[in-house]
């Protein structure tokens, strides 16, 4: 390795560039901008064409990692030819930065020749600018003596990246041996600091240091909006995906990023695709100079309110029993964060955005491979000691009956289910299924089959309303709600589904002709369960002391990270 690389270890270097036509673009206040960042401290420069190394070079021994930008027919290029390269090491550049990216490139030299004629012809280190980990790879691979992630987000592979890619370095740092610099919107001294124990050699930052114009306009933003208004990153992770999208107080979802939850390779994985899921989504949003309020994530499972964690996991997320869910996300992204069980968030969404407005008490559940429910008592939901609170697919409706996964006999869920439907539909005379169909694809045949008419579907679906007419009427008479609301692919699209149950129901409450209680199709929607853990941010803090400090603390900074403009 050489020599100058021990120099930056851990360090600053920072980036003195102007835009074409910005009042800065000019050698001697380029220049001033430099020395003031040495003053400061920083440990390198990087600095764009000859004339800016040369001025500055009369003035510093420390290293200067050299460009030259080229504005040629395919878009902005760093370094693309030799002659350049030998002229800024000329000037006095210690290490030469050339665009290795794998765009097409009509106008330059191949960066794999020109990183051999570097180390032949002119003796200094070459540094990779890359957008991602294949480049970064195939940079090393062919010689480079560092790699820097300057190019994320500026590729039309990676152009909707707009902050800096923690995954990327994390792959990068398990993957490379040589140097990284991390390069490309850092805009704080805590991301400079995460950068470094997240395995960069050195940090380069440039705007957020250099760049006056884009300074005051983060500061112009942070002051046009209001902290009451500041939207919220929602999360939900089920057994077979991770959603997540900023959500907004009106209960809109934007940038909505899904990944799948690679639940088979257990708990690491699944944290890891929350990562990822999280990050696409505030790129996305500090892309527009929105910093989020904070972070709410449901999860399947049984969460812990008081810290956070899992208490208990279903089968579909083995090895999420006892992660520290909430302490995890805080620590990673600095956001002040809530979790809540799935069913549970699906609740505060019809709390806050659906027909639960206007109400104070009501229960909500959804009905799919099992029954998930929450309560909703004088406006707010009711979670429990351990987050158990609403599991009244765990309520008995036959005593001895049918066995159920949480190790009783009779539940309410053992009888109303995907699988149950499936159960009674054969039991009822229903053809058996031709193709390997998994249960919820089967429930839906099931539901189609119903409409058209089959006399087993029918059956089958009436077997399962009077079940379930006993689990709700149990809850009016424990809780005697305003309404219970319903939702679940399994019950969409039969009309006659839930008032027939609200008949059954009537039928079987003491007075209950006098009660009328009412049951409602819930609004529901594929973002339920992020839209209500985003909630969470929005109740100002109801539900744990500490993090209301933090919530408070962070509705009063409003920080922007670094506008989108040119690579550094
Ligand atoms: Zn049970």
């Amino acid at each position: 390795m050489f020599a100058i690389f021990e120099q930056l270890k851990g360090k600053l270097i920072v980036s003195c560039q102007a835009f074409p036509g910005d009042p800065l673009e000019n050698t001697d206040a380029i220049r001033r901008i430099a020395l003031a960042a040495v003053g400061g401290g920083a440990a390198g420069l990087r600095l764009n064409s000859a004339e800016h190394i040369a001025a500055i070079r009369q003035h510093t021994n420390l290293p200067i990692i050299g460009i030259q930008k080229h504005y040629g027919s395919a878009g902005l290029r760093i370094t693309s030819d030799f002659a350049a390269a030998s002229s800024l090491a000329a000037a006095g550049a210690s290490i030469i930065a050339l665009d290795c990216t794998d765009r097409v490139w009509p106008d330059g030299e191949p960066w794999q020749e020109l990183i051999q004629r570097i180390h032949k012809e002119l003796r200094v280190p070459v540094m990779a600018d890359i957008s991602t980990l294949d480049e970064a790879l195939s940079a090393a691979a062919s010689g480079a003596d560092c790699v820097g992630t300057t190019l994320n987000g500026y590729t039309e592979r990676t152009r909707n990246n707009h902050g800096f890619s923690w995954t990327l370095l994390r792959q990068m740092a398990q993957q490379l041996h040589v140097p990284i610099m991390a390069e490309g919107h850092i805009s704080t001294p805590e991301e400079a600091r995460g950068a470094i124990d997240g395995g960069a050699w050195c940090v380069i930052v440039g705007s957020a240091i250099t760049r006056p114009g884009e300074i005051a306009t983060k500061y112009v933003h942070a002051l046009e909006q209001s902290a009451s208004s500041v939207p919220a990153v929602g999360v939900d992770i089920g057994g077979t995906s991770i959603k997540a999208g900023l959500v907004e107080r009106s209960g809109e979802v934007r940038f909505p990023a899904q990944v799948p939850t690679e639940a088979a390779k257990g708990r690491d994985a699944i944290a890891a695709g929350l990562v990822q899921a999280v990050e696409q989504v505030l790129a996305a949003a500090r892309g527009q100079h929105i910093e989020p309020v904070g972070l709410g994530i449901a999860t399947a499972g049984a969460v812990d309110q008081r810290d956070g964690s899992i208490f208990a996991a279903t089968d579909n997320l083995p090895g999420w029993a006892g992660f520290q869910l909430r302490a995890f996300a805080e620590e990673h992204f600095h956001l002040p964060t809530f979790t809540v069980n799935d069913a549970q968030a699906a609740v505060l969404s019809e709390l806050h955005f659906g027909l639960g407005r206007g109400l104070s008490d009501f229960v909500a559940l959804t009905i799919g491979t099992g029954i998930g429910g929450g309560i909703v008592s004088g406006g707010k939901l009711q979670r429990g000691q351990h987050g158990f609170a609403g599991s009244i697919g765990h309520s008995v409706i036959r005593a001895g009956g049918r066995p159920c996964n949480c190790g009783r006999n009779g539940c309410l869920e053992s009888y109303v289910s995907t699988a149950a439907l499936l159960r009674e539909y054969l039991e009822n005379g229903g053809a058996a299924p031709e193709d390997a169909m998994d249960d919820a694809a089967l429930a839906l045949r099931i539901n189609q089959l119903a409409r058209q008419g089959d006399a087993a579907a029918q059956k089958a679906y009436a077997s399962l309303q009077g079940y379930l007419a006993e689990g709700i009427a149990n809850l009016f008479n424990l809780i005697d709600p305003q309404a219970v609301l319903l939702a679940g692919g399994l019950i969409e699209n039969l009309p006659q589904f839930i008032p027939d149950l609200e008949i059954q129901v009537t039928n079987l409450l003491h007075s209950g002709a006098k009660r009328q209680p009412r049951l409602r199709a819930a609004k529901a929607g594929r973002f339920a369960g992020l839209q209500g853990a985003a909630a969470l941010l929005f109740e100002s803090g109801s539900y744990s002391g500490s993090t209301i400090a933090v919530s408070r603390n962070h509705l009063c900074r409003v920080a922007f990270s670094s506008r989108k403009g040119h690579p550094q």
